[in-house]
Protein backbone atom coordinates (compact mmCIF):
# COMPACT_ATOMS: atom_id res chain seq x y z
CA UNK A 1 0.00 0.00 0.00
CA UNK A 2 1.58 3.48 -1.10
CA UNK A 3 0.16 4.98 1.90
CA UNK A 4 1.71 3.33 4.09
CA UNK A 5 4.34 5.23 6.87
CA UNK A 6 6.26 5.02 9.50
CA UNK A 7 6.91 1.86 8.73
CA UNK A 8 8.70 -0.41 11.71
CA UNK A 9 9.96 -3.54 10.57
CA UNK A 10 10.71 -6.17 12.85
CA UNK A 11 12.41 -9.06 10.81
CA UNK A 12 15.84 -8.15 13.00
CA UNK A 13 13.73 -9.16 16.45
CA UNK A 14 12.70 -11.93 14.73
CA UNK A 15 15.72 -13.70 13.18
CA UNK A 16 17.14 -12.73 16.35
CA UNK A 17 14.24 -14.95 18.16
CA UNK A 18 14.58 -17.70 15.78
CA UNK A 19 18.33 -18.31 16.21
CA UNK A 20 17.70 -18.64 19.57
CA UNK A 21 15.07 -21.14 19.02
CA UNK A 22 17.47 -23.02 16.66
CA UNK A 23 20.49 -22.93 19.12
CA UNK A 24 18.64 -24.30 21.97
CA UNK A 25 18.80 -21.29 23.98
CA UNK A 26 14.99 -20.46 23.69
CA UNK A 27 12.64 -23.44 24.19
CA UNK A 28 9.67 -23.65 21.25
CA UNK A 29 7.18 -23.74 24.08
CA UNK A 30 8.19 -20.22 24.56
CA UNK A 31 7.88 -19.09 20.87
CA UNK A 32 4.72 -20.86 19.96
CA UNK A 33 2.30 -19.47 22.51
CA UNK A 34 -0.33 -17.91 20.12
CA UNK A 35 -3.40 -17.34 21.97
CA UNK A 36 -6.49 -18.74 20.76
CA UNK A 37 -7.92 -15.28 19.84
CA UNK A 38 -5.02 -15.03 17.75
CA UNK A 39 -5.18 -18.41 16.24
CA UNK A 40 -8.80 -17.65 15.88
CA UNK A 41 -8.08 -14.30 13.88
CA UNK A 42 -5.55 -15.96 11.96
CA UNK A 43 -8.60 -18.72 10.91
CA UNK A 44 -11.00 -15.70 9.83
CA UNK A 45 -9.10 -12.58 9.34
CA UNK A 46 -5.58 -13.77 8.01
CA UNK A 47 -4.10 -12.75 5.34
CA UNK A 48 -2.40 -16.37 3.44
CA UNK A 49 1.28 -16.41 2.10
CA UNK A 50 3.94 -18.67 0.55
CA UNK A 51 6.11 -18.64 3.31
CA UNK A 52 6.75 -21.55 5.66
CA UNK A 53 6.78 -21.67 9.26
CA UNK A 54 10.37 -20.97 10.22
CA UNK A 55 9.71 -23.30 13.59
CA UNK A 56 7.46 -26.50 12.54
CA UNK A 57 7.87 -25.99 8.66
CA UNK A 58 4.77 -28.18 8.60
CA UNK A 59 2.19 -25.52 7.23
CA UNK A 60 2.67 -21.97 5.83
CA UNK A 61 2.44 -18.69 8.00
CA UNK A 62 -0.35 -16.24 8.26
CA UNK A 63 -0.67 -12.74 8.54
CA UNK A 64 -2.84 -11.01 10.60
CA UNK A 65 -3.59 -7.31 10.54
CA UNK A 66 -4.79 -5.56 14.03
CA UNK A 67 -5.84 -2.07 13.59
CA UNK A 68 -5.66 0.48 16.68
CA UNK A 69 -6.23 4.28 16.73
CA UNK A 70 -8.94 6.71 18.73
CA UNK A 71 -10.76 7.08 15.54
CA UNK A 72 -11.37 3.35 15.63
CA UNK A 73 -13.69 3.56 18.86
CA UNK A 74 -14.65 0.19 19.64
CA UNK A 75 -13.33 -1.14 16.81
CA UNK A 76 -9.33 -0.78 18.09
CA UNK A 77 -7.78 -3.61 18.88
CA UNK A 78 -9.72 -5.65 16.12
CA UNK A 79 -7.76 -7.89 13.53
CA UNK A 80 -9.26 -6.83 9.99
CA UNK A 81 -8.33 -8.48 6.12
CA UNK A 82 -5.69 -7.24 4.15
CA UNK A 83 -8.69 -5.83 1.92
CA UNK A 84 -10.21 -3.84 4.16
CA UNK A 85 -7.55 -1.84 5.37
CA UNK A 86 -7.57 0.34 1.79
CA UNK A 87 -10.99 1.15 2.60
CA UNK A 88 -10.30 2.37 6.32
CA UNK A 89 -7.45 4.39 4.98
CA UNK A 90 -9.74 6.52 3.25
CA UNK A 91 -12.58 6.93 5.89
CA UNK A 92 -10.11 7.70 8.69
CA UNK A 93 -7.06 9.98 9.13
CA UNK A 94 -4.73 7.97 10.96
CA UNK A 95 -4.65 4.53 12.56
CA UNK A 96 -1.99 1.94 13.29
CA UNK A 97 -1.89 -1.27 11.84
CA UNK A 98 0.31 -3.81 13.40
CA UNK A 99 1.53 -7.17 11.32
CA UNK A 100 1.49 -10.26 12.96
CA UNK A 101 3.14 -13.71 11.57
CA UNK A 102 1.35 -16.83 12.76
CA UNK A 103 1.77 -20.82 11.80
CA UNK A 104 -1.48 -22.57 12.92
CA UNK A 105 0.18 -25.57 13.06
CA UNK A 106 2.43 -24.72 15.51
CA UNK A 107 1.45 -21.66 16.95
CA UNK A 108 4.34 -19.69 16.19
CA UNK A 109 3.74 -16.32 16.44
CA UNK A 110 6.19 -12.85 15.55
CA UNK A 111 5.47 -9.16 15.04
CA UNK A 112 6.70 -8.51 11.90
CA UNK A 113 6.03 -4.81 11.24
CA UNK A 114 3.79 -1.57 12.18
CA UNK A 115 2.90 1.11 10.24
CA UNK A 116 0.33 4.15 9.76
CA UNK A 117 -2.65 4.66 7.45
CA UNK A 118 -5.09 6.91 6.62
CA UNK A 119 -6.17 10.17 4.81
CA UNK A 120 -3.46 11.91 6.25
CA UNK A 121 -0.40 10.66 4.17
CA UNK A 122 -2.41 10.93 1.03
CA UNK A 123 -2.37 13.08 -1.48
CA UNK A 124 -4.75 15.83 -2.64
CA UNK A 125 -5.04 13.38 -6.22
CA UNK A 126 -5.42 10.01 -4.16
CA UNK A 127 -8.13 12.21 -1.86
CA UNK A 128 -10.14 13.14 -5.11
CA UNK A 129 -9.96 9.59 -7.07
CA UNK A 130 -11.02 8.08 -3.30
CA UNK A 131 -13.88 10.62 -2.86
CA UNK A 132 -14.97 9.83 -6.49
CA UNK A 133 -15.05 6.19 -5.94
CA UNK A 134 -16.73 6.54 -2.54
CA UNK A 135 -19.39 8.40 -4.16
CA UNK A 136 -19.85 5.93 -7.23
CA UNK A 137 -20.10 3.43 -4.96
CA UNK A 138 -22.96 5.11 -2.62
CA UNK A 139 -24.61 6.27 -5.78
CA UNK A 140 -24.81 4.82 -9.70
CA UNK A 141 -23.69 1.34 -8.66
CA UNK A 142 -26.71 0.35 -6.51
CA UNK A 143 -26.58 -3.06 -7.53
CA UNK A 144 -23.45 -3.93 -5.11
CA UNK A 145 -25.79 -2.12 -2.45
CA UNK A 146 -22.97 -0.55 -0.57
CA UNK A 147 -24.20 -1.46 3.34
CA UNK A 148 -22.72 1.01 4.98
CA UNK A 149 -23.97 4.45 4.98
CA UNK A 150 -21.84 7.33 5.31
CA UNK A 151 -22.42 8.46 9.32
CA UNK A 152 -22.24 12.35 9.82
CA UNK A 153 -21.44 13.67 12.92
CA UNK A 154 -23.87 15.73 14.78
CA UNK A 155 -21.84 18.54 15.39
ZN1 LIG B 1 4.80 -23.75 12.72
Amino acid sequence: MRTQRQVVDYSLQKRAVLRDVHNGRVGTLEVCDASPYLKNAARFHGEPTDERCPVCRRDNLTLVHYIYGDELKQSAGQARKLAELPVLAMTLSEFQVFVVEVCRSCAWNHLTEQYLLGRDALTVDELDRGEALASSAAGRHRETGPSSQRREGRG
